[in-house]
């Protein structure tokens, strides 16, 4: 690492070395220098990564000594006004590259007047780790997830073929590859995907700090507020997705954005002013600043920052199910418990949201405790490179031993969402997948028996360790991937 880049406790004075980013690199063009680089890995036993954007919280697109395949260009996209899928589908896709982010998806589905289901973060790469993983949305609570509307994959495998993946043809890896996270089924070269019809859209973002007469126990009173009407927002389609931090010995919250598709402003005020009305009893200092588009992607493009993260944080996260939300004990106990960890230091981070009705019944693979998820909460902590490591090694600690446990408990049977997650998260297979993790294990041993593919806490990776751990209790990409 750059030494201004690396903590002091890291050997920053020492000497800079590639560290856990991959020997070799491979800028990919097309298809057949994939199939070249995964026939040499295979055959010379060498390391194979891939990487897209690099966004994976779990840094899962490093490894020391591998082969990187770098799919960032394979930026082709194509719109298809009518296209038929096996499976029943008939109507507007698109396909789109392994290197297409976010921020081009929405800018195509613009240009050609329908809607993609994509994230909120504009720079997330659209067919890599995003919708293999899953995939959430701002119009999830509409429209589900990503990963539901994928109607073809092309994908390399471990032996160096290349083939489609639908509802007709090797429909296992199909299944697998919706929702069953990245990286270690095979090199997805491209996806077609459904494209919704144009969607009127409604955003709301605000931010306020605590200091003077508002008071950390009015912002949570403001928050227990919002709470309690999680449930009604997502029912009527509703997302938002907001953070609760420390900064300059204050709580800063800022609503990163509130999106209520096929809504118009004055419907989407009509709805918030009970919450509105409460908040200003409370004496919540509140400006709202709300817009409303004819079409999604101009009303996201507006509303959502584009995120920085640093590398110099943990996070940790929990899906609370609408049988916690829609309890007035539990949800109490809930956020109870998310103040709780803020009070200790944590930042927050949370997401309202639902699946629509039905969505249980789609056969990918999914993460099963998606489908009746109301929040989505993520706790993250922070330090800086001049830190000590005693420190950052006690912030670590305490999110994965002593935090989350508490979320674990009031949530028992859920999960949480595997690209925003602990990276040592505690049983991760049902965590990550639930009772989806013996058939996509099967999946992984039938397409890459010799285990060409690995990624971290991604399937099948239970039999590999890394040789050495930072803090004394974190796999460092730096060191030797070995079996167990
Ligand atoms: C700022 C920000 C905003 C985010 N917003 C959202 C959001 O709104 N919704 C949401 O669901 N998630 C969101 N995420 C999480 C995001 O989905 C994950 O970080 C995801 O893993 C990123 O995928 P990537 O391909 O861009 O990144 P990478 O780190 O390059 O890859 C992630 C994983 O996918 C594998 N992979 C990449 N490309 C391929 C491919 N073509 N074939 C096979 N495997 C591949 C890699 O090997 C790695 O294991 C966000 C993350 C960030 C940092």
């Amino acid at each position: 690492m750059p030494p201004n880049y690396t903590a002091g406790f890291l050997g920053r004075a020492v000497n800079c070395s590639v560290g856990g980013f991959p020997e070799y690199s491979v800028k990919v063009a097309n298809v057949a220098q994939i199939q070249l680089a995964v026939n040499i890995a295979r055959n010379l036993n060498i390391r194979l990564v891939i990487k897209n954007t690099g966004h994976d919280f779990g840094a899962k697109s490093t490894g020391k000594g591998a082969i990187n395949l770098w799919t960032h260009h394979l930026k082709d996209a194509e719109f298809y006004q009518r296209y038929q899928a096996p499976g029943g589908y008939d109507g507007p896709a698109f396909k789109f590259g392994a290197g297409v982010q976010v921020e081009q998806a929405y800018r195509l589905a613009k240009q050609h007047n329908v809607t993609v289901v994509g994230g909120e973060g504009k720079s997330v790469g659209f067919v890599g780790g995003y919708i293999q993983g899953g995939g959430h949305s701002p119009l999830t609570s509409i429209y589900g997830m990503a990963a539901d509307h994928v109607l073809s994959i092309q994908v390399v495998t471990a032996d160096g073929q290349f083939i489609t993946a639908d509802a007709k043809q090797n429909s296992d890896l199909f299944w697998a590859l919706r929702g069953g996270g990245a990286g270690t089924f095979g090199v997805v070269t491209s996806m077609v995907v459904k494209a919704f019809p144009k969607i009127r859209t409604t955003t709301l973002t605000y931010n306020m700090t605590t200091g003077g007469n508002f008071t950390r126990e009015k912002l949570w009173a403001a928050q227990r507020a919002y709470i309690d009407g999680f449930e009604r927002y997502a029912d009527l389609g509703y997302y938002s997705y907001y953070r609760i931090r420390h900064v300059g010995g204050q709580l800063y919250h800022d609503m990163t954005s509130m999106v209520a598709p096929n809504t118009t402003e004055a419907e989407f005020r009509a709805s918030m002013a009970p919450l509105w009305a409460k908040w200003e009893e409370i004496g919540v200092p509140f400006a709202p600043v709300i817009r409303e588009l004819d079409n999604f992607s101009d009303a996201w493009e507006l509303a959502f920052p584009h995120e920085v993260w640093t590398w110099t944080m943990r996070q940790a996260s929990r899906f609370v199910p609408r049988s916690v939300i829609s309890d007035p004990v539990k949800r109490a106990a809930m956020v109870d418990a998310i103040k709780g960890v803020s009070d200790e230091g944590a930042n927050i981070l949370l997401f309202n949201m639902r699946n629509p009705p039905g969505s249980a019944a789609i056969d990918n693979a999914v993460n099963p405790a998606w489908r009746d998820v109301l929040m989505f909460a993520i706790m993250f902590v922070n330090w800086n490179v001049t830190d000590p490591a005693p420190y950052a090694e006690q912030l670590s600690r305490n999110l994965t031993y002593e935090w989350n446990p508490r979320w674990r408990a009031l949530t028992p049977g859920s999960g949480t969402y595997m690209s925003e997650s602990d990276y040592i998260e505690p049983d991760w297979q049902q965590s990550f997948h639930g009772d989806k993790y013996p058939r996509l294990l099967s999946i992984k041993q039938k397409w890459d028996p010799q285990d060409v593919f690995y990624a971290t806490n991604a399937v099948g990776s239970e039999k590999w360790q890394l040789s050495e751990t930072i803090m004394g209790h974190l796999p460092s990409q730096n060191s030797k991937l070995c079996l167990k």
